[in-house]
């Protein structure tokens, strides 16, 4: 058997609520991600602090192999002119000779405090290297556990959500097709809420005062009454009357 229209507006007043609830958790849940930005911007930062330090690093590391490289065969080269200063049969090609170990021997030096410069240069490296490895790993631990958060919390919503909707079910088979898709109409257009209790002549969901004989039929509760401004469905409640 049918229900009245009055009786049928009473349990939609129970879907309402059930459906302000439902809409809570979904902008709460749709909110959710917004917590886990924050820290993913700074684990990106982090990520690329260090990966531009280790570039740099990886610079430094070139210029070390190269003055490496250049000190092994100026080396080689001094020890070519260190046998020829050994051989020398006069005085002009000792003259020579030496000239070529001596420079030879300054160059080896220059490159030599360059190797220094560069390795002290390489152990600051190492050091912020490693400051930055911890400040990102420290940022993705932190991360990773508003992330194990975020998704538990999700999840808790999800749950609460799936009893609300089947909660809501439950009532619909008493309301008719033709008030329920009204009300579903207007929710969706009116943020969430379909329906508005009368209160006095006024229609509580946009404060208009209705017309006397309007407020009237609407106390009847006989029949489907929308409220001319804001569209909602009107209604008197125990409560509010
Ligand atoms: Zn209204």
């Amino acid at each position: 058997m049918s229900l009245s229209y009055s009786e049928q507006i009473q349990k939609l007043t129970f879907v309402q609520e059930l459906d302000i609830k439902i809409l809570h958790l979904e902008n709460e849940k749709a909110s959710k991600p917004n917590e886990l930005k924050n820290l993913e911007k700074m684990y990106l930062m982090a990520q690329r602090s260090w990966d531009e330090k280790k570039e740099e690093a990886s610079q430094v590391q070139t210029k070390m192999t190269q003055i490496n490289g250049a000190l092994e065969m100026n080396h080689s080269r001094m020890k070519r002119a260190e046998e020829k200063l050994q051989s020398v049969s006069d005085n002009k090609e000792f003259q020579a000779a030496t000239k070529e170990v001596d420079q030879l021997k300054k160059m080896s030096a220059d490159l030599e405090s360059q190797k220094a410069k560069i390795q002290d240069n390489f152990n600051q490296f190492e050091e912020s290297l490693k400051d930055l490895e911890e400040k990102c790993n420290t940022v993705k631990t932190e991360m990773d556990s508003k992330a194990a958060e975020v998704s538990g919390e999700t999840q808790k919503i999800d749950g609460d959500l799936q009893e609300l909707l089947s909660e809501r079910k439950n009532y619909l088979s008493d309301i008719s097709n033709s008030i329920l898709s009204r009300y579903d109409r207007i929710r969706k257009a009116r943020s969430g809420m379909g329906m508005a209790p009368m209160v006095g002549n006024q229609c509580s969901g946009c404060h208009i005062s209705l017309p006397p004989q309007a407020a009237n039929q609407i106390r009847k509760m006989e029949e489907i009454h929308e409220c001319p401004s804001c569209n909602r469905i009107l209604y008197v409640s125990a409560s509010a009357e």
